[in-house]
C-alpha cells in the first residue's frame, strides 16, 4: 500500500470496545498514512515488561481487567504526543480517551484530534473474539483459535492468552467501556465517524480511509 501524507500531520482517535478491530485498523491507517501509532495497552505493557514504577502499578489493573488510575495515563500520553515524530508526522492514538476525565484532560491540554473514528461491534461477538484470541509472545502476531489460527506446531504450542482476556476481565472490561462510551463521544461530536466493526477487515477500513480522504481534503 503506498504511503500517503497529508499537507498537515492528522490527529486521529480511534475508539472501540476491546477486540472491536482498533489493532488490526491501525496497522492498515499506519501503513497508508505513516502516521506515530500510539497504543496506551501497547505502551503499558512495555513499560509492565520493563517492570518500571508505572509498569508495576499498571499492571495489577491489567490483570483484573480494570482501567489504570486517569492521572498516570494522563501524563504517559501527554509526554509521548510532545514528542517529535508525533508533532511532525501526526499521531494515531488508540485506547484513550476511555473516560470523561481523560478526554476532557486532553482539551485542556489543547490536544484536539481532528476525526474521532468509532469501530462499533456487538457486546456478544466482542466476547467471542476475545476468549479466542491468542498472541504469539514472539511476533506479537495475535491468532483466533476459531477464525485465525495458524498450523504451525512450533508457534501454536506458544501462543499465550492475555491475562485480561478472559470471560470474567472482559465483561469488567466492557462495563467499563460502555459506561463511559457516550459522555467520551459527546466531546467529539463534530468530528465523529461511526463504523460498523462487524465485517470483513477491509471493509472496515474502506470506511475509515473515506472518513481520512474526506479529512485530508480539508486539512
Ligand atoms: P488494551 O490493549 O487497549 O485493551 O488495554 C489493555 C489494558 O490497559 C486496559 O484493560 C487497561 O487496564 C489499560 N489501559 C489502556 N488504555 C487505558 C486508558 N486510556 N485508561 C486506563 N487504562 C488503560
Amino acid at each position: 500500500m503506498a504511503t500517503l501524507v497529508a499537507n498537515k500531520p492528522m490527529h486521529i482517535i480511534i475508539s472501540g470496545a476491546a477486540c472491536s478491530g482498533k489493532g488490526t485498523q491501525c496497522e492498515l491507517i499506519k501503513s497508508k498514512y505513516n502516521l506515530i501509532h500510539l497504543s496506551t495497552g501497547d505502551m503499558l505493557r512495555t513499560e509492565s515488561a520493563a517492570r518500571t514504577e508505572l509498569g508495576l502499578i499498571a499492571q495489577e489493573y491489567m490483570n483484573k481487567g480494570e482501567l489504570i488510575p486517569d492521572q498516570l495515563i494522563i501524563k504517559l500520553v501527554k509526554s509521548r504526543i510532545q514528542q517529535e515524530d508525533c508533532q511532525k508526522q501526526g499521531w494515531l492514538l488508540d485506547g484513550f480517551p476511555r473516560t470523561a476525565i481523560q478526554a476532557q484532560a486532553l482539551l485542556e491540554s489543547n490536544i484536539i484530534p481532528d476525526l474521532f473514528i468509532v469501530l462499533q461491534v456487538p457486546d456478544s461477538v466482542l466476547i467471542e473474539r476475545v476468549t479466542g484470541r491468542r498472541l504469539d509472545p514472539v511476533t506479537s502476531i495475535i491468532y483466533h483459535i476459531k477464525y485465525n489460527m495458524t498450523t504451525d506446531e512450533q508457534i501454536i504450542a506458544r501462543l499465550i492468552q492475555r491475562s485480561d482476556d478472559t470471560i470474567e476481565k472482559i465483561t469488567v472490561r466492557l462495563a467499563a467501556y460502555n459506561d463511559q462510551v457516550t459522555a467520551i463521544e459527546s466531546h467529539y461530536s463534530k468530528i465523529i465517524a461511526k463504523i460498523d466493526g462487524n465485517r470483513d477487515k477491509m471493509l472496515v477500513f474502506a470506511d475509515i480511509d473515506k472518513s481520512i480522504q474526506k479529512l485530508q481534503e480539508i486539512l
